[in-house]
């Protein structure tokens, strides 16, 4: 007993905090009431009682329970309905779930193995939220999550997978404990060695499952894409697009005609290559760029071209992913208004806002360089 007040007394001091006895708590596990009653008088400190929050969040000497986690997926649902109410395109959502939906789990990541079940049901409403911009978890997805979640050199979008990042953050506990008493933690000692301190992120690369890099990758991940267009892209590239011969497959619609011609079937590569309206946007482009677009039908063919395009004709891969995002605008356009864009309107907005974004890019290169 008088080495747990002199232990009590020697941590307090170097630190130089003075603990307020009055509203400190002391716990205990595995002690006699008498012991109990004696530590109680001494500290003058009275007995509190697991689970107790600190900072939020539950704190037990037991693994957490679902019902533990409840107020977090609370808090996440609370946080989706707020930002719900806002209109933001996929690519605003992708920022919002990286930084502010992730980080709520973060913070909880850090300290605890959080249950499967509260994984899963943070996954689905993050990705709920993705698609649809609310909370609702039976609402269906374009991409799965499991390839969203895929670091973007294997084509995902580098969200991060909920659990292994939870893994690798309580890792560093056990990192800690290896490298600091590693004369116990003998089998550990090949990890150790590596002389290197542990990064939570080099934990979580560590394990993550090793994938091949996408030969679209490059030009998906270039700074002068516009977000919007190069989700778009994303999309079209894996053909996830809802177009008409795949509603009809899934037996939505009854019929699979392109809103842009009204002649042929609509599919991926119809609706960015051969339809006559894309066609004629096409050449409109090439006579504005005074460069000739690839006569190819195929997007993985044309991707692969842009990857290709450096200097000068990076603007263009610009111009094109802009295209084939304002081509599946008004192809939207005239499924519910029953209005299509001439295609010269559409090259002209395509135009201004490339011209626009080139402006800010270079504005951007002006100041950097200064
Ligand atoms: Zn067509």
């Amino acid at each position: 007993m008088e080495l747990l007040i002199h232990s009590f007394e020697y941590f307090s001091k170097p630190t130089g905090l003075v603990m307020n006895r009055g509203k400190s708590n002391i716990y205990f596990n595995g002690t006699d009431e008498h012991h109990i009653s004696e530590v109680e008088k001494l500290t003058g400190m009275k007995r509190g009682n697991v689970p107790f929050k600190y900072l939020g969040i539950n704190v037990s000497p037991k693994r957490l329970s679902v019902m533990d986690c409840s107020c977090l997926v609370e808090r996440i649902v609370e946080r989706i309905k707020r930002l719900g109410s806002r209109k933001l395109s996929y690519a605003g959502r992708i920022v919002l779930i990286k930084s502010v939906l992730s980080s709520l789990h973060t913070y909880w990541a850090r300290i605890f193995v959080l249950p499967k079940t509260v994984i899963a049901s943070i996954e689905a409403t993050c990705r709920s939220f993705l698609w649809h911009g609310n909370e609702q978890k039976d609402n269906p997805a374009l991409v799965s999550w499991d390839t969203i979640c895929q670091p973007k050199r294997q084509g995902g979008l580098g969200i991060r997978k909920f659990h292994e990042w939870n893994l690798a953050a309580i890792a560093k506990y056990a990192w800690w404990v290896a490298t600091k008493a590693d004369h116990l933690w003998v089998r550990w000692q090949t990890w150790t060695d590596s002389g290197q301190s542990y990064r939570i992120d080099k934990g979580y690369q560590w394990l993550l499952p090793v994938g091949a890099q996408v030969s679209w990758f490059p030009w998906m991940n270039q700074r002068w894409l516009l977000p919007k267009h190069s989700f778009c892209s994303w999309l079209i590239v894996q053909q996830r697009l809802l177009t008409q011969d795949r509603l009809m497959r899934m037996n939505i619609v009854n019929h699979n005609c392109c809103y842009l011609c009204g002649l042929h079937e609509e599919s991926h590569d119809h609706l960015f290559f051969e339809c006559v309206y894309s066609k004629r946007c096409r050449a409109l482009i090439s006579d504005w760029c005074q460069v000739q677009l690839p006569g190819t039908n195929s997007i993985l063919w044309w991707l692969k071209w842009r990857n290709r395009i450096v200097g000068r004709k990076q603007g263009i891969a610009v111009i094109l992913a802009g295209l084939m995002y304002w081509i599946w605008y008004t192809r939207n356009q005239c499924r519910i208004e029953g209005m299509l864009w001439r295609p010269e309107f559409l090259v002209q907005h395509v135009r201004s806002e490339a011209c626009m974004r080139f402006k800010v890019l270079k504005s951007q290169n002006v100041n950097s360089a200064t």
